[in-house]
């Protein structure tokens, strides 16, 4: 426990960070969430607030996440304000605006890891397998566009209605991950290393995050556009 809890206060504050260690620090902070979620660490500290205000944002990681409600990143990862540049859309998907986010995390900052977080129980992803015939979605259609081919891909693979929900959610991550890895200004941070682009997923009952592995080539065949 005395271990831990030294690792959660070195935390995000040593001084140089190396590529794939803001990964396993990140993979710690879920352990020790997991383990002590009902006395998880607060999400703020008041000196680095009025530090970042002073000097500004720099975070560590991109997280690529759902807007579910149920979901609260700096939590999940026992980290605090200012460790995490977050982009969330329902299902994850991005397009330009998103993207362009991405880009400027990267770019401006200490980023080294950017982590696409799907999760189960996936509304967005549910309502794909949903027949809307004859219902205005409004925008709600463009997001269900993007993740269709997750679920055209999963049907493929199995019949069950359980199983099919969690290959899609999986699917989609990967897919939300292959377009991100799509950026020529991401390029070179990957080429050299500097940068991971990694799928996981959150476990909404328990508060576990299992991370993808990474040399596995996108399942899902797209060709849209990224516009
Ligand atoms: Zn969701």
């Amino acid at each position: 426990m005395r271990k831990i809890l030294k690792y959660i206060k070195d935390f995000f504050t040593s001084e140089k960070i190396e590529v794939n260690s803001t990964l396993e620090r990140l993979k710690e902070g879920n352990l020790y969430f997991t383990s002590y979620m009902l006395h998880a660490a607060p999400v703020s500290n008041i000196e680095k607030v009025r530090e970042m205000a002073a000097l500004g944002q720099d975070p560590h990681a991109v997280i690529v996440t759902c807007s579910d409600a149920r979901i609260s990143p700096e939590r999940i990862f026992n980290a605090e304000m200012g460790d995490f540049f977050i982009i969330r859309t329902a299902g994850h998907v991005v397009g330009p605006y998103e993207m362009g986010s991405i880009e400027y995390a990267v770019t401006h900052s200490s980023v080294d890891v950017v982590i696409v977080m799907g999760h189960e129980n996936c509304g967005a992803v549910k309502s794909c397998i949903i027949d809307h015939e004859g219902t205005d979605l409004g925008y709600i259609h463009n997001i269900l566009e993007e993740v269709q081919p997750s679920i055209d891909k999963a049907r493929q693979e199995t019949n069950n209605d359980y199983d099919l929900l969690e290959r899609a959610e999986e699917l989609n991550v990967y897919h939300t991950v292959a377009k991100i890895k799509q950026s020529k200004i991401l390029e070179p941070y990957i080429n050299s290393g500097k940068l991971i682009v990694i799928g996981a997923k959150y476990g909404i009952a328990t508060g576990e995050v299992t991370f993808f592995d990474d040399t596995i080539t996108c399942p899902v065949v797209y060709n849209k556009k990224i516009d």
